[in-house]
Order: C-alpha cells, then sequence, then structure tokens
C-alpha cells in the first residue's frame, strides 16, 4: 500500500481505474499552499493531514475522510494570528452522473453522495476537503479572554463613545471653558 502525497500540484485525487475491488489509503498534506489556490485570503497558515479510505466493490465506491491539523486566522478581536484545530471526518458515495437517476447531489444514510463526471478517471477532493475545512472553523474567532494582544484591543476599541477617547480630547478642556463663561 503505498499512499499518495500531493505536496506539489495539491491536487488531492483518487485513481478510481485500474485497480480491482478493494480497500486503499492515501494521505495528503494541506499546507497554506493548499489554501492559497482557492484564493483564500483568510487563512494565513495551515497545517492539515488528509487521510483517505477508499472502498471499491463493484459499482459502489465510499470514501471516508479523515481531516486533521490546524489552521491560522486572523483573532476578530486583536487581529494577532489565532490557530485553529480543525478535525472533521466526513463519508461520500461516490456516483458516476449517469447512475444517478434523479435529484443528483444529497445524502444516502449518514453518506453525502458526490458525483462524479464519468469522463473523470480521478477522483479530485480537493474542493471537498476545503469546503469541509472552512465549514468547521467557528464564525467568531477569537482568542480565549486574556489571550488577546492588549495593545491592538486598547487601540482597536478607541472611537466615537468611547469614555477614554473623550477624557484625553482636546474638546474635554474646551467643556470646562465654556461652564465657566456661564456663571
Ligand atoms: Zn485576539
Amino acid at each position: 500500500m503505498h499512499p499518495l502525497i500531493c505536496f506539489q500540484a495539491m491536487t488531492c485525487s483518487i485513481p478510481l481505474n485500474g485497480w480491482a475491488a478493494g480497500l486503499r489509503t492515501f494521505r495528503w498534506h494541506a499546507g497554506i499552499e493548499f489554501f492559497q489556490q482557492f484564493d483564500n485570503a483568510e487563512i494565513l497558515d495551515a497545517d492539515v493531514d488528509v487521510d483517505a479510505r477508499v472502498e471499491k466493490s463493484g459499482h459502489y465506491i465510499g470514501v471516508d475522510l479523515e481531516v486533521r491539523g490546524s489552521v491560522t486566522v486572523a483573532c476578530d478581536r486583536c487581529l494577532e494570528d489565532l490557530t485553529l484545530p480543525v478535525e472533521v471526518r466526513p463519508s461520500f458515495s461516490v456516483k458516476s452522473g449517469a447512475s444517478v437517476s434523479s435529484g443528483g447531489e444529497g445524502k444516502e444514510g449518514e453518506r453525502e453522495i458526490l458525483l462524479l463526471d464519468e469522463a473523470d478517471a480521478d477522483l479530485d477532493l480537493g474542493q471537498v476537503i476545503y469546503d469541509y475545512v472552512c465549514l468547521s472553523l467557528p464564525m467568531q474567532r477569537v482568542h480565549p479572554d486574556g489571550a488577546c494582544n492588549p495593545d491592538t484591543v486598547r487601540f482597536l476599541s478607541l472611537g466615537p463613545g468611547n469614555e477614554e477617547a473623550v477624557e484625553n480630547s482636546p474638546f474635554a478642556a474646551l467643556k470646562g471653558l465654556f461652564d465657566d463663561n456661564n456663571n
């Protein structure tokens, strides 16, 4: 069993023809280059391992993925690097276009259905892996309380309506001046 590693092209494809029924495993590493090819500017760094377990039996092809590692994004609160863990295990049934009667994509039991163009001899899982990693990230991406860069947080929090900013503004002195004139 020889894992296929796609460090350079970062196309995580599985050749479906040329092997008989049985189980094969593949392993890829998705670094930042992988995410850059999808023009994702949010992900600043990545270290993700992908294990694929592919079972072929007659016309049936099942794919079980295990995607684990971490990605680095900017913290919503302090904008410093924030490393988030990634762990998703999606499973798929692969169907060729001709064998799907109607409906197209959907679910079959616990498995998502992946449609495969029949002319396509390889199953490219790059987009699927990318989508699952992105969907696994939380909506709000912030460091745990107290772990943000205090300087950046303070700077970003200064603005109109901020008590501290008003105290330090030149208009604070003017306010006192007008009060005196009224007396
Ligand atoms: Zn932060």
